[in-house]
């Protein structure tokens, strides 16, 4: 019987409860408008974990523009009907006063990993993060918690918080789910066009055409990147913010094809931004 939750007080009973019990934890954090990438981490945590709480939380801090945080979809009517058949324990939805009383001053800036890319085009939206997830994993003293690597960023901002903090929860990626015409399932999908829509998997076509050129040796990577490029502009991705090769870990640009590397994009089509990535692998 899955349990729909508002107040922190609420959910620190039913974890000490569980937590008497010695049953482990597995925290899914979301920011509701559910689509089946969430239920892929839902289901990773339900496999793992004897408990299993999903949050939905639309984050004010982590919006730059107060119209992006207008605009973002609320559909949690629905997101607790897609959860409940998966087993989830509890539903934490809890209102802005709950995660931000009055007198809040307290925030988790992350450097390094999270200064690049999202960190440089939306300042102050990894310090937004970390600070809910940091108070989410405070709340709920989740043993794992579940993110996509669709927003492959954020998982390494949390990963390095966790460990810089001793934070005990452990931090597991789980792989974007896409739709079968390649693109990357995001609540933000629901805003394209029919015009956008059908032009949207241009992004990961061209992102996987430039990664196999650049494990093949066939390109350069900056000749690589450049005839992504030129193809993102040709299906009318204006602007492409980013299409860049980077460490996997560290988010630094890099050409070490003896690391982990990710491509890693952010390209506006129709009026919506999109971001994507990509390991890029050396063929063996
Ligand atoms: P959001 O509600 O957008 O904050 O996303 C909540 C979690 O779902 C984050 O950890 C995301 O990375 C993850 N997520 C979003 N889209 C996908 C996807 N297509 N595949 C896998 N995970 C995803």
């Amino acid at each position: 019987m899955t349990k729909l939750i508002a107040t922190v007080f609420d959910l620190r009973q039913h974890v000490a409860i569980w937590k008497a019990k010695g049953e482990t934890l597995g925290l899914v954090p979301t920011m509701g408008a559910l689509h089946a990438g969430h239920l892929s981490l839902v289901r990773a945590a339900r496999a793992a974990c004897d408990r299993v709480i999903v949050t939905i939380f639309i984050n004010p801090t982590q919006f730059n523009s107060p119209q992006d945080l207008a605009a973002y979809p609320r559909t949690e009517a629905a997101d607790v009907a897609l959860l409940a058949p998966l087993g989830v324990d509890v539903i934490f939805a809890p209102p802005p006063d709950q995660v931000y009383p009055t007198g809040f001053s307290s925030q988790i800036t992350v450097s390094g990993v999270a200064d690049p890319l999202e960190g440089a085009l939306r300042p102050g939206h990894f310090a937004g993060v970390a600070t809910v997830v940091a108070k989410l994993f405070g709340m709920t003293q989740a043993d794992r918690a579940y993110f996509g690597e669709k927003d492959w960023q954020q998982l390494q901002v949390v990963r390095r918080m966790v460990t810089d903090l001793n934070i005990k929860t452990e931090v597991i990626g789980c792989a974007t789910l896409r739709e079968t015409d390649g693109l990357a399932m995001s609540s933000r999908n629901a805003r394209l066009s029919a015009q956008a829509r059908s032009a949207a998997p241009a992004l990961y076509a061209a992102m996987t055409a430039a990664a196999s050129a650049i494990t093949t040796g066939r390109l350069s990577s900056d000749m690589a990147l450049k005839a992504a490029e030129n193809a993102l502009h040709q299906a009318g991705f204006a602007p492409v913010e980013y299409l860049v090769l980077c460490d996997g870990e560290t988010l630094q640009p890099s050409t070490d094809l003896k690391r982990p590397l990710r491509l890693l994009a952010a390209a506006w089509i129709g009026g919506v931004r999109l971001i994507d990535n990509i390991a890029v692998t050396p063929v063996s």
